[in-house]
């Protein structure tokens, strides 16, 4: 019996960012980063240097809230066969002050407007694909939410 037939099912991030808990999908994955002990700067995922103030650390790992607001967007109309076009990537501003781009959902892609800016979004996690193993992979997606 070899190695891989035993091993059971799992669910794996598409981003080292994005952290899955032992008992996911019960419990949500989350973003998580680290904080300069310097100046106070955060990043998504791991750092060896803080690229504000340059400082080395240690980094302190945090976990992120899912909430902020979009920053910038673009409505893309090319896709990959199996994604549905058109669809909104967006830069979006976490309250947590770290920047994520990923794509938002719940907003109709074929009337973009100003609005959009700054709108409140919330994040999720979907499967996006199986990997040869048959995992799944898994990633963090934004839907917009009702608060302006
Ligand atoms: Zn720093």
């Amino acid at each position: 019996m070899t190695q891989e037939a035993s091993t059971p099912k799992k669910s794996n991030p598409i981003v080292p960012f994005l952290k899955l808990p032992e008992n996911y999908p019960d419990q949500e994955g989350y973003l998580w980063g680290v904080k300069c002990p310097q100046c106070g700067a955060k990043f998504l995922g791991a750092r060896t240097a803080c690229a504000n103030c340059g400082s080395t650390g240690p980094f302190e790992e945090q976990k992120f809230g899912g909430e902020g607001e979009i920053y910038v967007f673009s409505v893309v109309h090319q896709t990959v066969p199996g994604l549905e076009a058109p669809y909104v990537a967006a830069i979006i501003d976490l309250d947590d002050g770290v920047t994520v781009r990923a794509n938002v959902y719940g907003l109709d892609a074929t009337k973009p407007g100003p609005d959009w800016f700054g709108k409140k979004v919330k994040m999720f996690t979907e499967k996006v694909r199986v990997d040869r193993e048959g995992n799944d992979i898994v990633a963090a997606k934004f839907r917009v939410t009702n608060g302006k």
